[in-house]
């Protein structure tokens, strides 16, 4: 390969750059720019990086080095730029092909379809008109069509489609903007379009889909990662009827609209507009207007609405011929992952849809739509699939030489991690493990990832918990490779993750960390999940909890709020001041309370938890915002930060500093909140001024022990940490006191980002 030079040399510079530049479209960027700025030279792929040669005058080669940076392809991600006086090869630029043996790492995720392809799909005089898969090089499927490396063609489900040769001579040309395109397809020669389980199949299957989703009909619509159900979002009875059909009874649905109907919803600030129109298209919370125009049933209680963009052509086609909002929810059956494959649609989906809306592009891999907030000024990744993943994560400078690392993370959301040389690579989000049906997928997932980017692990990192399928099948794992096994405490791994994210670095040493989450494993055998630690890569202590309360009936106590509540009334007020409380009694009228009661004092099936997540289920059901049993996890928690409204007193919490750790007991908060409630204060201002004491007890405690330690960043992470609200104050009283706060942005705060902090504290002990 090092021959490709023949003919003169003249003096010029190499520039060397990496970060995200292949499988991108950077080289053909390369070549257009060059000869726009009319340089010589050439560029070829090299390992990991992109290496030009360029010879001109030397202010065309400054603006060549500037305009790599600034006009990189929207897929590119440069990181640096190296630049030194080289000999150059006389002639016009020119690609100079990967010679055999050249590694191309680049997979990349989807991208929602760029300007220029959605103004072909609308022009009649393109040779794509309302063709429902056009893509060029800076759009289309990339990541949920890979099959294999190097990224190319035959290595995507787009395999068995030929080119024909008008795609082809657009394919071949350096010029063209779908140059070495992969998925380049037309109506002549790519995959297509139609509608399943509707008699009518001489109309359009676009117009004729559009028809029935306007006449209350709901759809399963084949999309880019997955299968979506579709219905029409301002119809009141369609919503209820795909409520229905799915036994979905109150989870939120989320909405796709174009820009413009996205705008008459919500109210959307200028960094959220942004991030809608990303390439990486997420569902983004939005604050709901009042008066919407939107079916009632679509995110009961809630003040935010999840909200998309469309991003693959066939959606852009869909909504404008509907001219409504769509609800787009995972086509699956409950808590099941998301239906990818046609027979999987055809079989499981058949109760719950009317047609189907298929194609023929096979979906190489199941990626959900990545989900995100803005909170405290930065976008909140709170479900990492779609548009995002593979992207790798940058580690911290002294994780460099990271050992390859195999994260598997938790139980729920689950998504595993591979760490290789100072990069971290978090997989999509893969589901809850609890189900049968997700287990097998996230083997699948693990031998996906692993194959598909050569990784060979020389260390297995794990959760503490010995039940975890994921640790279990790590521990095997390692065990069958001879490979050391690191087990990384739930909380600590939270910290860790927005340690990483921060760009902290082993050298920085300690930091402090608030864990305000569900359920984890503490390393006293314990169920942890309202914590302060204090923690670096390598090791964690906790310092302060919440009092632990019995969660009677185990699992069962996470579906039921109601005893969680009993479990604090009883310790904060007394059960004879429970039962005499005619307000109180009620609320747990029909419930065993004898036998929960028993179970508590005897602590048979009723561990103690310190979880911040089971605080929030206890005081939502004490305001009544919780059903009996909750039918998605975190339902109870979100009705009660909905229901928050306007400032208030903050309910005060006890810190109780005589045993070790320290306890921040919520015993006042409870009865503060029993005098409010038969005071009949406004629930807004309850669950308001509940955030608010929350916010403040713990950031008063972490700045204690900064104090005491000599530390000034505190970390903060767990699945309550989603929570607008108390994240925002939790902030706000930490940057009052001078203090750091370290909050995870890319890397989801909930389970999601387990196995990206479980990655670091296993390569930080690896690497002593
Ligand atoms: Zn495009
Ligand atoms: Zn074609």
């Amino acid at each position: 390969m090092s021959k490709e030079v023949t003919g003169t040399e003249v003096a010029g510079e190499k520039i060397e750059v990496s970060g995200i530049v292949q499988g991108v479209g950077f080289r053909p960027f390369v070549y257009r720019l060059a000869r726009r700025l009319d340089l010589n030279g050439d560029v070829r792929n090299a390992g990991d990086r992109v290496v030009i040669r360029i010879a001109g005058p030397a202010a065309a080669r400054d603006a060549f080095a500037a305009a790599l940076v600034h006009e990189a392809p929207v897929l590119a991600r440069v990181e640096q730029i190296v630049r030194r006086p080289a000999q150059v090869p006389e002639g016009a630029f020119r690609i100079v092909e990967s010679g055999a043996g050249a590694v191309s790492v680049g997979v990349v995720p989807d991208v929602a379809t760029c300007p220029a392809c959605r103004a072909e799909i609308t022009d009649p005089k393109a040779r794509r008109y309302r063709y429902a898969f056009t893509n060029c090089t800076d759009c289309g499927p990339r990541f949920s069509i890979v099959t294999g490396l190097p990224y190319d063609r035959p290595a995507t489900t787009m395999a068995g489609f030929p080119m024909c040769p008008a795609c082809r001579a657009e394919y071949e040309d350096p010029a063209d903007r779908r140059f070495h395109a992969q998925p380049i397809a037309c109506t002549d020669c790519g995959p297509r379009l139609w509608l399943e389980g509707d008699g009518d199949t001489s109309a359009d299957p676009i117009e004729r889909a559009a028809a029935l989703l306007r006449a209350r009909h709901i759809l399963a619509v084949k999309g880019l990662g997955g299968f979506h159900i579709a219905c029409d979002a301002t119809n009141a009875d369609a919503v209820a009827l795909l409520r229905a059909r799915k036994h979905r009874p109150t989870k939120p649905l989320a909405v796709m609209a174009d820009l413009a109907a996205a705008h008459a919803l919500c109210h959307i600030a200028p960094e959220e507009e942004a991030a809608l129109s990303h390439p990486s298209a997420p569902i983004l919370l939005l604050p709901l207007k009042p008066g919407a125009p939107l079916a009632p049933g679509i995110a009961p209680g809630q003040r935010h609405l999840g909200v998309m963009l469309p991003y693959t052509p066939l959606h852009h086609l869909l909504l404008a011929a509907v001219g409504r909002p769509l609800v787009m929810t995972s086509g699956n059956r409950s808590s099941e992952p998301q239906i990818f494959r046609d027979d999987e649609a055809r079989e499981c989906l058949a109760g719950i849809v009317d047609a189907f809306l298929m194609h023929d592009r096979p979906i190489a891999r199941r990626l959900d739509d990545s989900v995100a907030r803005h909170v405290a000024g930065r976008q909140r990744i709170m479900r990492r699939g779609r548009g995002l993943a593979p992207m790798p994560l940058t580690l911290p400078a002294d994780f460099a030489d990271t050992p390859p690392v195999l994260a598997l993370g938790g139980e729920l959301k689950s998504a595993l991690c591979l760490t290789h040389g100072g990069k971290a690579l978090l997989s999509h989000h893969l589901g809850d493990l609890d189900e049968p049906a997700t287990g097998d997928a996230f083997e699948t997932a693990l031998a996906d990832y692993t194959a598909l980017f050569a990784h060979r692990p020389a260390v297995v990192a794990v959760d503490l918990h010995p039940d975890y399928r994921a640790t279990r099948l790590g521990e095997d794992l390692a065990a069958t490779a001879g490979l050391p096994l690191e087990r990384v405490q739930h909380h600590h791994a939270h910290m860790a993750a927005a340690m990483a994210e921060a760009g902290w670095r082993r050298a920085d040493g300690p930091v402090v960390g608030i864990a305000l989450d569900g359920l984890g494993l503490g390393a006293d055998g314990t169920v942890w999940g309202a914590e302060i630690l204090v923690c670096d890569y390598r090791t964690s202590r906790r310092v302060a909890r919440l009092s632990p309360i019995p969660l009677a009936g185990g699992d069962a106590a996470s579906r039921e709020p109601w005893r969680v509540l009993l479990a604090h009334l009883d310790r904060a007020l007394g059960r004879s001041a429970v039962d005499g409380d005619p307000r109180l009694a009620a609320l747990f009228a029909g419930k065993p309370l004898l036998t929960l009661r028993a179970m508590m004092d005897k602590g048979l099936n009723a561990p103690l938890a310190s979880s911040a997540g089971r605080l929030f289920d206890a005081v939502a059901a004490l305001l009544g915002l919780a059903p009996d049993r909750l039918s998605h996890e975190g339902e109870a928690a979100m009705a009660l930060e909905a229901a928050a409204e306007g400032e208030a007193p903050p309910y005060p919490f006890a810190l109780r500093a005589d045993g070790w750790p320290f306890e921040i007991d919520p015993a006042p908060l409870f009865k503060g909140l029993v005098a409010d409630l038969h005071a009949g204060r406004p629930r807004a201002a309850m669950a308001a001024a509940f955030h608010t004491g929350l916010a403040e007890a713990f950031t008063a405690v972490a700045a204690q022990v900064a104090t005491a330690e000599g530390l000034t960043a505190v970390a903060l992470s767990g699945g309550v940490f989603q929570n607008a609200r108390l994240l925002e104050e939790t902030v706000r009283h930490l940057e009052a006191r001078g203090l750091t706060p370290l909050v995870p942005s890319q890397v989801p705060a909930n389970d999601g980002g387990l196995a990206f902090g479980q990655a670091v504290v296993a390569a930080a002990r690896r690497m002593g």
